[in-house]
């Protein structure tokens, strides 16, 4: 089998890594992918979302099946786009169609499917520029602070949280009225800010059955004890401590399957991964978000803990016979340190080259931002490679990955030297 992998993050070359560990794989490429794929796959540059070129590398590359890791291609319609070309119907890809990635493509549409599927979330309403005056009063109606969410997709930085009810009018107003986060902010979700510790659930579905993964914990902000600006993401942790059983069985009784049965009741047969952002209240799952593809770096966590063969559950996907598939996850601990450059999430330079990379035996890197220039790898992005260890304990597995990052060396390099350890 030839799997051609959309996107280039740490994501997807833990998908490729995975991957080439399956005997039903022949040939592997990863469009546009990085440095690391590019050392156990074949790197195809184009861009995910430009779906003739897409098209092109498929046929070109006698592909038998396509794995979508961003949500941009999926919100752009690449699973649509293969159904209705009679060239590519017949090549599965996983990863929903345009009416399942709805769920994260609009957080009005993901609210109102959670209310009518009895799925736990918090108490929201949505508002445009035609009913500000509602919109006001609703926030009378809360309690700080209040979490105001523009509906489309912001790259992560369309959420505001904030204490004052003066703020939160002018801050509403200035998403539906002046386009603050541009046609993204046109409808504005407002809803109740929810308690609890927040955690990572990812379920990978056929549209029938479904395999619950491991759990994750990821580190958004860029500085150490949770200060500072949002980022892509700065490390992660699997399993999540406090998601135990009695949670997780909440999890998948309340939760996953209501969302599996709604997709299914509206229609929608959705076939990949739904990453769930959930809030832990006191041993209640509520569910934060809903994503239509997995993390990162949560991957880099999650996947290196699943022991079965991803290719084999990738297939019970597109036959829809998922339930037929083994699924077996280790129960140690996984945990990733992401190297970024210095200066992100703001202004950083590229193109710095990275060394000592051979010296790392004891962890896995992942390659985010990287790519290959006069035969060197160099930085490429600001999130440049993920460094994910095992362990017994999240101490032992920790304790590996910063080991690891003392071996390795590129200019301004920058981490966080606090991930895991609120969960120690
Ligand atoms: P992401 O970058 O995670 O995809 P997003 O823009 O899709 O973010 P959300 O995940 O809905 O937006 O919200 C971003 C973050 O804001 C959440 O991870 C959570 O920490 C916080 N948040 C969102 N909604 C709530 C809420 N109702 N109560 C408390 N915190 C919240």
């Amino acid at each position: 089998m030839n799997v051609l992998i959309l996107g280039s993050g740490g994501r997807e070359h833990a998908f490729t890594l995975k991957l080439t560990e399956s005997k039903k794989i022949n040939q592997l490429f990863v469009a546009p992918g990085n440095a690391g794929t590019a050392k156990i796959a074949t790197n195809i540059n184009i861009n995910p979302t430009d779906f003739n070129a897409v098209k092109s590398t498929v046929l070109e590359k006698r592909i038998d099946m396509v794995v979508v890791g961003p949500e941009a291609p999926l919100v752009a319609g690449v699973h649509d786009f293969f159904l209705a070309d009679d060239d590519l119907k017949n090549i599965p890809v996983i990863g929903p169609k345009k009416d399942g990635a709805t769920l994260e493509g609009s957080k009005d549409f993901s609210k109102q499917f959670m209310q009518k599927h009895n799925v736990p979330t918090a108490k929201y309403k949505s508002f445009t520029k035609e009913n500000l005056t509602e919109g006001f009063a609703f926030l009378e109606t809360l309690e700080p602070p209040y979490v105001l969410k523009a509906d489309g997709l912001a790259a992560g930085k369309g959420v505001l949280i904030l204490n004052s009810l003066k703020e939160a009018k002018a801050e509403l107003k200035e998403m539906v009225s002046n386009q603050k986060f541009g046609d993204a902010s046109s409808t504005v979700v407002i809803e109740e800010f929810l308690k609890g510790i927040e955690l990572s659930v990812f379920v990978l579905t056929d549209g029938k059955n479904y395999k619950i993964l491991p759990s994750a914990k990821d580190y958004k902000r860029i500085g150490e004890g949770d200060t500072g600006l949002n980022t892509g993401g700065m490390g992660a942790i699997s399993p999540v401590p406090f998601a135990d059983d009695a949670f997780l069985n909440k999890v998948e009784e309340l939760v996953v399957k209501p969302t599996i049965e709604g997709l299914r009741k509206d229609g929608i047969d959705y076939r990949g991964f739904i990453f769930i952002g959930l809030m832990n209240d006191n041993g209640n799952p509520s569910v934060v978000e809903y994503n239509v593809r997995m993390g990162d770096p949560e991957t880099e966590v999650v996947l290196p803990r699943i022991e079965s063969d991803l290719f084999e559950l990738f297939d019970g996907v597109a036959n829809q016979n998922l339930d037929e598939k083994s699924f077996k996850v280790t129960s140690k601990t996984a945990t990733t340190v992401m190297l970024v450059s210095g200066g992100y999430p703001e202004a950083y330079q590229k193109h710095k080259e990275i060394t000592g990379l051979e010296n790392v035996k004891e962890s896995s890197v992942f390659h985010a931002g990287t790519t290959i220039l006069d035969n060197k790898v160099v930085s490429n992005g600001g999130r440049v490679m993920a460094i994910t260890s095992f362990g017994d304990t999240i101490e032992e597995a920790l304790e590996k990955s910063y080991r690891s990052i003392d071996k390795i060396h590129f200019d301004k390099m920058n981490y966080r030297k606090d991930i895991g350890f609120d969960l120690t």
